[in-house]
């Protein structure tokens, strides 16, 4: 079964509008078994919407279509698919009363054009939307299965969970299942990843492992197609025992799991309190480890120390010491660590200073050089890492950096 979608919309093909549905709808697919070959985006244009649905009709058995379904002139689905299916649009009574019904219950008189979208392809099955005014359809033709879906998500997605995939589910005596796991990796580039699990890769269905990197942050997904649950848990297991063999210690969690997440259950099962100093990631480490809930148990506080005056007057960080290293060295890193940890006075005190670009490089000091460093009463630890990307990209990573060093502290890594 080839499934294939239609992006109807010219604001989607302006860059206005980002496609976030087609992800949606793929994802939901391929929970069910259903293979996505192929995604369009088109303008609200009826010729080149008809010229790309004869396309679709030419290579896949689900055509699905989303956008183009409001009141408006521009929106022309339903007379397309009218059109191309030799379907004549019919008035559909209880869909009119669905979309007065909808604006009765927010104290508006139904605006004229809304009966447009009471005019159907005829034979279509209608989906009651739930969210809006416009109602979504199935129509089967030709040995071809055609689904046309509202553009706003919060429409699309709930008829996509409660119709669709019910409907193609039955149709079609879909039995197979299709779960997965996602590993997460930290510290360690992509490339390092792919060498260590290579041959992990290169499996074929239906167990398939992809790989996904983010910055400083690679995800490895266990994929199984199966008729039944026990078979899939145990393939996904073994392929996770693998992975956790050969890039021990890189791991951080799975899943939903998030380093700040990691590091904070870390902090609470050890009991120890943290505070940190920030140079170049302005904040950015507090607040990730705010992000979580209960995180006032362990972070007592963050200072973002970002002038040189301020490390000094408010870390007590030594003038010598910045004269004689620069702000950005492993030195001062570590008078950070140290000092806010006695100021605040908690178990663990950490220290970020670095170049985070575009300006500020010298010749010995490149953009993306960060030392972090972590100081507990018995000892002090720091790294020297040289990032690449974008200002935002280098402090993404050293956030996830100094998160990833809190993690192995505590497990002793
Ligand atoms: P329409 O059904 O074409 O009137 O679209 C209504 C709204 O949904 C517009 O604000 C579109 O920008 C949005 N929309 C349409 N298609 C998509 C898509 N593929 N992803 C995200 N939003 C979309
Ligand atoms: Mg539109």
């Amino acid at each position: 079964m080839i499934a294939e979608i239609i992006n109807i919309g010219t604001e989607l093909l302006l860059g206005y509008t980002i496609d976030t549905n087609s992800a949606y709808i793929s994802q939901r697919l391929s929970s069910i078994g259903i293979d996505v070959f192929f995604r369009t985006t088109v303008g609200d244009n009826k010729e080149r919407l008809l010229s790309v649905l004869g396309i679709a009709g030419g290579r896949s058995d689900i055509i699905i279509t989303n956008g183009g379904l409001g009141p408006t002139v521009d929106d022309i689905t339903f007379k397309t698919i009218s059109e191309f299916t030799h379907k004549r649009l019919k008035f559909y009574k209880e869909v009119l009363e669905d979309i007065d019904t909808h604006f009765k219950n927010r104290a508006i008189k139904m605006p004229l054009c809304n009966k447009r979208q009471a005019y159907v392809p005829e034979g279509s099955l209608i989906m009651k939307n739930d969210a809006g005014t416009a109602p979504g359809i199935i129509l089967e033709t030709n040995k071809k299965l055609l689904i046309a879906l509202p553009g706003p998500s919060f429409e699309m997605g709930p008829m996509v969970d409660n119709l669709v995939i019910p409907y193609l589910k039955k149709r079609f005596a879909l039995k197979n299942i299709i779960k997965s796991k996602t590993i997460k990796i930290t510290g360690l580039p992509e490339s390092k990843v792919n060498e260590k699990i290579k041959d992990l890769l290169e499996l074929k269905p239906p167990v398939t492992v992809g790989i996904y990197a983010h910055p400083q942050q690679v995800d490895l997904r266990i994929t199984v197609k199966a008729r039944d649950e026990k078979f899939a848990d145990r393939e996904i297991l073994k392929i996770e025992r693998t992975i956790r063999k050969r890039l021990k210690g890189f791991i951080f969690g799975a899943d939903s799991d998030t380093l700040e997440e990691v590091a904070g259950n870390l902090l609470i099962k050890n009991r120890k309190t943290i505070s940190v100093a920030e140079s170049c990631t302005g904040g950015l480490l507090s607040n990730r480890i705010t992000n979580i809930p209960g995180s006032s148990e362990y972070f007592k506080m963050g200072i973002v120390a970002y002038s040189n005056e301020a490390k000094i007057n408010r870390l007590s960080v030594p003038k010598a010491l910045i004269k004689r290293h620069g702000a950005v060295s492993k030195e001062v890193a570590v008078s950070m660590a140290k000092n806010v940890r006695a100021e605040v006075n908690t178990d663990i005190g950490v220290g970020i200073t670095g170049i985070a670009g575009p300006k500020g490089a010298t010749k010995t000091k490149p953009v993306g050089l960060v030392y972090i460093a972590l100081s507990a009463p018995d000892k002090t630890i720091y790294r020297k890492f040289n990032f690449t990307g974008d200002r935002l990209t280098i402090r993404q990573r050293s956030a996830n950096a100094a998160l990833d060093l809190i993690r192995k502290f505590l497990m002793k890594l």
